[in-house]
């Protein structure tokens, strides 16, 4: 697609112009740059772009996340799980609390569901899978693959702390909601089925 197609999609969909989409390439090329420097390159007065970028804003056209970049930080496993289930709002309920799941995604398609995880340890993702999707009855099928590479930065946000909580056998047992879930899902935890 030309700029120029690019553009008037944009101007049809979005309703946004082309001082708009000026300041969206000077925002994506350089998230830090100031309002100035942005009215330096277009022409226009500062307020002018400070009223532009808020109204964006607003629209929700531009936004901006504070993340980890997964490029830089290969010791960082990022892993996609595909998901068929039948209660996908469940899996996503659950998904919004559990401090392993970044971010999970609705789709069409037989694996209805794609999650992205992420640890150092593979094997405390194993262990969330366990406790959180492969007891599931309502999750037919499950497959887990490890992120090799990305042609462009990656950023998701991550809860750093959790590393250092984590019960090596049940990473995420600490976390109230994820302690919940195994009950939620009907299935007995070995200490109940006095096997332990
Ligand atoms: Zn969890």
């Amino acid at each position: 697609m030309s700029a120029h197609v690019f553009l008037k999609v944009m101007k049809k969909n979005f309703n946004i112009d082309s001082t708009d989409k000026a300041i969206i390439d000077q925002l994506q090329h350089d998230p830090s740059i100031t309002h100035s420097k942005i009215a330096e390159i277009l022409g226009l007065s500062q307020p002018a772009i400070g009223a532009r970028i808020k109204k964006l804003a607003e629209r929700g056209l531009i936004a901006t996340q504070i993340g980890v970049n997964f490029q830089q930080i290969p010791e960082l496993n990022l892993i996609r799980v595909n998901l068929k289930t039948t209660r996908p709002e469940d899996i996503m309920e659950l998904c919004e609390y559990c401090p392993f799941v970044i971010n999970a995604i609705k789709s069409t398609g037989d694996y209805n569901m794609t999650l992205f995880m992420a640890s150092r340890n593979l094997k405390h993702l194993d262990a969330v899978m366990d406790r959180h999707f492969r007891n599931k009855p309502y999750v037919f099928r499950i497959q887990m693959d490890l992120v090799t590479s990305m042609a462009s930065p990656i950023i998701f946000p991550l809860n750093l702390t959790v590393e250092s909580l984590v019960n090596t056998d049940d990473p995420c047992k600490g976390n109230p909601v994820c302690a919940a879930d195994r009950k939620r899902a009907g299935v007995r935890s070995p200490e109940e089925l006095n096997l332990m």
